[in-house]
Parts: structure tokens; C-alpha cells; sequence
């Protein structure tokens, strides 16, 4: 048993090392690793994690710099190191954050990501829980009288204060009551109503500590008495038969749109529940919707929604009643991988091929690796869902890592949509025109809203042209932090730069020749918007796309309009592409799959197939699959062709055989350093060392090392940037470079540099 004078303690800071502190005897009963401490770090305080006891012979970690200047050591001044111990000042919470399994993943988390231990641990624990955040309240309404009295009130305003039925009759929905703002958000009215309502004494209100659920307004969606299909009874008797033998398990379960996956997770989570252990739902943060959630709602009484809309008050709320065992299915985005669940029986990653899961900033997880890597040490099962799996994950079924399980078709008699590829150079010849719908596109949406079905077009990008630029010079406008195009919003008469968000006006003329009138080349939503206005008069649409969706609730309100019928046509980007399903609407445009085919990035073709499948899912009913055409300039493209034929599988094979050409992944791993800096030059030279590093540290046939280049987007806010890419053969060769570029990235001054393992894109 060590004696516990000293303590490791990891700090949040990109920094390899663990610190040696000295612990006081007061200190030292209820100090366990996974606890957090308080310690003194150069001139200020932090708080760290305790991760273990050093035996005072051995002393592996560095101790703490005594003094550190607020900018870090400089050249020549690097803190002395001294055998004199500093000691911890405080321990804190009442117990460890994180258990041994916790603290074991979050260690690999930063030996596989290049990060920092003490960066991974604080990723696990959500900061609300950390800073202990305090209960806010809310109001709270409730009903005040009786059930009759009630049900005659919601009779007598339903003449003319119908706002105040509403509100009343949600009310005697839920006898607990229910926040101000779900009441007001169920009601589709403001506060005012409910005020009235408290006056006349009707309702109560008051101050409540805050109920920890965002989506109580959602009713409990009860279970659909349904007969599984012939592959759902495969799909569980193989699932089942994992989670009942309490040993690790991977599967894919890769079916269509609408073939009854979700209905496959709901069974599984239940047979976990009924072995008395805990279940994770993964989702894309868009799908985190209250249909999603009032469905789970309706199968289990004990949801846990874990969202980004949370105060932390809440979530440090939701954190300890899942850590109690009180929540038998956790839902959430990709931090929810590290929900504390006591004993985890399955982890269900739904749309496991979304950008989404991977993080952006340190720790740059993967959620979807992670999720099978927790799943792997706990001996849980781990279950991946998607129509259009990631070829990673595809190629993990062929290596017999996970399990494939298929769903090809979907329920009951309802048919995949037709998809039409349309040639839009010929088009262009045809015509004599640039039409941005093709005469196809406007003849099939003119037809669908006859017949009083609905209609989406979908377009990846956002204002009302893509670039803006002289007909005299030629010059394109850029930002002039970003060497990026702006792009024009008419809304706002402004030119924004989507990379950094800066927006300014329109210039009168050309900056470079002073040429008045700037043409605008590409359309984006809005120009979209004039199209529809164009070609179909008086047609009820709406917009959604990131400029017009403020926050949930607008996405909600467009969303909810569109399912009653109130809106014949959604617009918009990516945001419509996903998860949800409208059985009235019968025809679906793809304004141009160019948007993501011509992006320079070797999963061009992987994201296009997905988009056109995605977007495919929209449409179709049991009687009318419906129409989907596609607008593109390269009719022939093999994703597209395949996305037609809703043939995954024919393209997976297609472009595995393209990757396994070039080496990219799954054929290869990816580790991408990105080094940026104010001078141009100290950026490349940099670079250029790293690239170096990597070709010395690595066994020659075994990788390549692409760079040091330009990145696509060469400089973001003022900040240059060069990139080095290794293809590393396999996992191995990937690790060894990835220690060899953690020592490294400790040394490098004058730039900054950023480690991005598994990278999700190259620009
Ligand atoms: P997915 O997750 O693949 O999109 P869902 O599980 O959401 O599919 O199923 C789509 C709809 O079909 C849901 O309303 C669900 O209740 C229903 N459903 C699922 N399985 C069946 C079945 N075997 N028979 C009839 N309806 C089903
Ligand atoms: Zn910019």
C-alpha cells in the first residue's frame, strides 16, 4: 500500500505530464485516483485530477514550476527543476468524479487523440458538475383546481381565448405541471395567457429548482404494437443473445431509412434494462428531437436526455441521477459516450456515419471509437446504426470487428423513392439559360403540390451567391483574415466570411480596379428562395438554414408547421437532409450534389452517396414512393449512380477499391498536424520539422507523409496554416508517430500546433 505523501495530479493543460505534489497528513484519507485536488501551479491555483500515488524513491512525474510568467516559460527560462515538493491545497467533492474504468479510458483517450490526460479527464466529467453549479430555478405552473373545473374552463375559452385553452388543457395533461417555458412552447404562445390564467387563479406559479428535463413538454410516444419483420427477428435474435451472454459485442446494423432500426434499438435497450444494467443512445446532436425523445419516453420510464440546451445546473442534476443507477437509457450527443452509468450493458451510436460524433477541439474523439473502446472494457455491447455506413465502419464488418446485421427494405409495403440524375450542362445547352431548377425539378414539384403533397429542395449552402467578383479584373472578393470567399447575404446587404463569421458590407466596386457593381457567381438558400418564388407562384415555403434557424425552437416551430401541412416546400441546407420522415412528401430536388462532390477531400464521394441517400429517406409514402431528382454537372459519378440505384453496398466496393488505390482510409490511418501561425514562413518551417520527424521516426514502408502544403483554407483569422498528413499503414505505425509528435508538440514555439488523429476532414 503506497502511503500516499505524495500524490500525480493531472491538470488541464496541453501538456504531457502528470505534476508530483506532496500531500498534507490531513489530507490523505479519501484521496483516491479520480478524485479531484486543488493545487498551487506557478503563480495561480488550479484544479486537477489525482491519478495515482509515486512511490517518493521513484518520482516519475515532473514537479510543478514554481513560478510560471502568465505566458508560459520562455526560451532560457524554463522552470527549474526542484526536489523541493509543493503540496496540494484542498481536496475536492465528496468523493472521486470517476472510477477506475473511467480514468483508464480517459488515459487512452489521450494516448490515441494526442492529448493531454488531464485534458481527456475533464472531457469525461462535464463542466457544470465540475464547477458545482448550483440548482437554478424556474417557473413553474401547475393547475389549481379541480379536474371538472378544469375540463369546463378548457370548454369555455375555447370560444375566444383559445390560447388560454390550450394552455389549460396541456396543463390537465400533466398533473405534476410543468415549466413556464415547455407550457408556453406546447401552447405556441407567450407567457402572457399563463399569467392571466395565475391571476384568475386558475393556475399556480412559482419558483422551482430546475426540472433537469428539457423535453417534458414532449407526451410519452406509447410502444406501436407492431409484427416484427423477418430481418428484425435475425437482427434480435443475434442481439439478444449478446447482451444475454454479458460479453463485449459489436454490430452494425445497417438498414434504409424507415426499415425499423430504431425499432431493433428499443428492443435491445429493453432486454439490457431487464438485466438490471444501463443502455447509451448516441444521436447526432440535430436528431435530438422531442419526437426522438418522447418515443424512448414511451418505452422506459427512466430517460435520461443529455443536451446541449442544458443549464449546467442541469446537467450536473442529470450527471449525478445517472450516476446513481436512476436513469436506465441515457440519450445524448457525443459527450453523452462518457455518461457515468454503473453498470453499462450497450452503447447504441444511431447515424454512426455523422461528421458530428467526431470533436473538434482537444480532445479530438472520435465518438463512435470511443464508444466501442468503452463498450470493449466494460464487456457491453456496442450497436452501430446507419442507411449509409461510414466505409471505417464498413470495413471494420469485413475484418470481423463488428457484426453486420441488414435491414434492406423498408416496413410494411413502403418503396424507396425513384431517383432521377439530371445533366445540368445539357440542360444549359438545351435551354440557353442558367436556371438553377431544371425544367424536370420545376415539372415534378409543380405536379406534387397539385396533388396537395409536400415538397423539399435542398441546397448545401447557405446566403445568396458563393462568390463575389469583378467582371472587369476577375478578382474574387475574400476575407481578408481567411483568404476565403465571402459570401453575398442579401438579407443583411452583407458580405460574410463563413470560416470566422466576419460580416461587412457589400463593396459598391472592385476593390482591386475600382470597377462599380460586383457580379455574384453560385447560388446559395436565398437565391433558392427567389427561384421557388419564381417558378412556383404563391406556393407556402419556408427556409431552414443555419441564417434563419435561431435557435430549437425555430427549427421546432418550421419543422411542426411543415408535419400539419401548413408549408407545401422546405428549403434549406444540410439541416432538412437528416432523420426525419414526412409521408407527404412525394418529391425531393438536389439543387446541386456538385456543392459536395467538388469539395477537395477524399471523402468528396463517401459524403455525396450519403447526402443523396439521406435526402432520398425524406420522401415516399406506402402509396407513393415519390421522386427525387438530382441536379449535378457530372451525371456519370459512380456515387451518384449508385445513390440512384440505393445501392450501398456496390458503392462501398466501388470506393474502398479507389481508397485502397490512393491509401487513403480504411486503408490507411490518418494523423493530420496542422501547424499555424502569424508569419507565414514560421508556419511552413515548422511544418516542415514535423514532417521530418515523422519521415525519421517511422519505418519507411510502412507510410507516407504527405507535406508539409498549403491547407485548402490557407489562412484563418490572420493565421496562416500548413499542413503535414501521415498515412500511417496501420493502427501500430499510427501510434508510434503519434507518441513521437506528443513529445514534440511540448517544444514547438512560435506557432501552434494541432494534432488531429482520424482527422474528419482535410481543409
Ligand atoms: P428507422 O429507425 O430505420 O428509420 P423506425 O424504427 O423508426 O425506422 O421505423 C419506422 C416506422 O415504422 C416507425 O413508426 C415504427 O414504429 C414502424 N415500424 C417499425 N418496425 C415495424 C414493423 N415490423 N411493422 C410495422 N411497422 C414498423
Ligand atoms: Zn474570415
Amino acid at each position: 500500500m503506497r502511503d500516499r505523501s505524495l500524490v500525480s495530479v493531472c491538470l488541464p493543460l496541453p501538456v504531457p505530464t502528470a505534476f508530483t505534489y506532496g500531500v498534507p497528513e490531513g489530507l490523505r484519507d479519501g484521496l483516491v485516483p479520480g478524485r479531484r485536488v486543488r493545487v498551487p501551479f506557478g503563480a495561480r491555483t488550479m484544479d486537477g485530477w489525482c491519478v495515482g500515488f509515486p512511490e517518493p524513491a521513484d518520482l516519475p512525474d515532473e514537479p510543478p514550476p514554481k513560478n510560471v510568467p502568465k505566458k508560459g516559460p520562455r526560451k532560457g527560462t524554463a522552470p527549474k527543476k526542484t526536489r523541493e515538493m509543493k503540496v496540494i491545497e484542498a481536496v475536492l467533492d465528496d468523493g472521486p468524479l470517476l472510477g477506475p474504468a473511467m480514468l483508464d479510458l480517459s488515459h487512452w483517450i489521450a494516448e490515441t487523440y494526442a492529448c493531454a490526460w488531464g485534458e481527456a479527464l475533464s472531457a469525461c466529467v462535464p463542466a457544470g458538475v465540475r464547477s458545482g453549479a448550483s440548482a437554478a430555478t424556474v417557473l413553474h405552473a401547475k393547475l389549481a383546481i379541480p379536474e371538472d373545473e378544469a375540463r369546463e374552463a378548457v370548454a369555455k375559452f375555447a370560444e375566444k381565448q383559445t390560447k388560454r385553452s390550450r394552455m389549460l388543457a396541456i396543463l390537465m395533461e400533466h398533473p405534476e405541471g410543468l415549466a413556464v417555458r415547455d407550457l408556453v412552447r406546447a401552447a405556441h404562445c407567450s407567457d402572457s395567457p399563463a399569467k392571466t390564467l395565475a391571476r384568475h387563479g386558475l393556475i399556480t406559479i412559482e419558483d422551482r429548482p430546475v426540472d433537469s428535463d428539457p423535453f417534458a413538454g414532449a407526451l410519452p410516444e406509447p410502444p406501436a404494437d407492431v409484427t416484427l419483420s423477418d430481418a428484425q427477428e435475425i437482427a434480435l435474435t443475434a442481439l439478444y443473445e449478446a447482451v444475454n451472454a454479458r460479453r463485449h459485442a459489436g454490430f452494425l446494423l445497417h438498414g434504409v431509412t424507415s426499415s425499423g432500426k430504431t425499432e431493433v434499438y428499443l428492443r435491445t435497450i429493453r432486454a439490457v434494462v431487464e438485466s438490471g444494467r444501463q443502455a447509451i443512445v448516441l444521436v447526432p446532436e440535430i436528431s435530438l428531437t422531442p419526437q426522438t425523445v418522447a418515443r424512448f419516453r414511451g418505452w422506459f420510464e427512466r430517460v435520461a436526455v443529455l443536451h446541449s440546451g442544458l443549464t449546467d445546473a442541469e446537467r450536473r442534476r442529470q450527471w449525478h441521477r445517472i450516476r446513481a443507477g436512476n436513469a436506465d437509457v441515457v440519450i445524448g450527443p457525443r459527450s453523452a459516450v462518457f455518461a457515468p452509468v454503473p453498470a453499462l450493458g450497450l452503447i447504441v451510436l444511431d447515424e454512426e456515419h455523422e461528421g458530428s460524433f467526431k470533436q473538434q477541439s482537444a480532445p479530438r474523439y472520435h465518438a463512435r471509437d470511443v464508444a466501442i473502446e468503452r463498450a470493449r472494457r466494460a464487456g457491453a455491447v456496442v450497436m452501430l446504426g446507419t442507411a449509409t455506413p461510414s466505409l471505417e465502419t464498413w470495413w471494420k464488418t469485413h475484418k470481423g470487428q463488428l457484426r453486420l446485421l441488414r435491414l434492406p427494405s423498408r416496413v410494411g409495403t413502403g418503396k424507396l423513392p425513384k431517383v432521377e440524375i439530371i445533366d445540368m450542362v445539357r440542360e444549359g445547352l438545351e435551354t440557353k439559360r442558367r436556371d438553377l431548377l431544371s425544367r424536370r425539378l420545376v415539372e415534378v414539384i409543380k405536379r406534387t403540390l397539385r396533388r396537395k403533397q409536400q415538397a423539399i429542395l435542398f441546397l448545401n449552402r447557405r446566403g445568396f451567391s458563393t462568390s463575389v467578383y469583378c467582371s472587369r479584373c476577375g478578382g474574387t472578393l475574400k476575407c481578408s483574415r481567411c483568404s476565403v470567399s465571402v459570401t453575398f447575404h442579401r438579407s443583411h446587404g452583407t458580405v460574410l466570411c463563413h470560416p470566422c463569421g466576419v460580416e461587412r458590407p457589400m463593396p459598391r466596386q472592385c476593390p482591386d480596379c475600382s470597377t462599380p457593381g460586383l457580379a455574384r457567381l453560385g447560388a446559395g438558400t436565398e437565391r433558392l428562395e427567389d427561384a421557388v418564388r419564381a417558378c412556383f407562384p404563391g406556393v407556402r415555403f419556408a427556409r431552414m438554414d443555419s441564417d434563419s434557424m435561431h435557435d430549437r425552437d425555430s427549427y421546432e416551430r418550421v419543422l411542426g408547421a411543415f408535419r400539419r401541412g401548413e408549408v407545401d416546400l422546405l428549403l434549406g441546407t444540410q439541416m432538412i437532409a437528416k432523420g426525419l420522415h414526412f409521408p407527404r412528401v412525394t418529391a425531393v430536388g438536389v439543387v446541386s450534389a456538385d456543392a459536395s462532390l467538388l469539395v477537395p477531400d477524399f471523402r468528396a464521394a463517401e459524403r455525396t452517396f450519403q447526402l443523396v441517400a439521406q435526402v432520398a429517406g425524406r420522401a415516399g409514402r406506402s402509396d407513393d414512393p415519390g421522386v427525387v431528382v438530382v441536379q449535378t454537372i457530372q451525371p456519370t459519378h459512380p456515387a451518384l449512380l449508385h445513390a440512384a440505384k440505393h445501392d450501398f453496398e456496390a458503392f462501398a466496393a466501388h470506393e474502398s477499391a479507389e481508397r485502397a488505390r490512393f491509401h487513403w482510409p480504411p486503408h490507411s490511418r490518418l494523423v493530420r498536424v496542422v501547424v499555424s501561425a502569424k508569419v507565414d514562413i514560421a508556419a511552413r518551417n515548422r511544418a516542415k520539422e514535423v514532417a521530418d520527424v515523422l519521415r525519421g521516426c517511422l519505418p519507411p514502408d510502412c507510410h507516407d507523409v504527405l507535406g508539409p502544403a498549403r491547407c485548402p483554407i490557407e489562412r484563418i483569422r490572420s493565421n496562416f496554416r500548413w499542413h503535414v498528413v501521415l498515412r500511417a499503414a496501420d493502427e501500430p505505425v499510427q501510434r508510434a508517430a503519434i507518441l513521437r509528435l506528443r513529445r514534440l508538440g511540448a517544444r514547438v514555439r512560435g506557432a501552434d500546433l494541432t494534432i488531429d488523429v482520424d482527422p474528419a476532414d482535410l481543409t
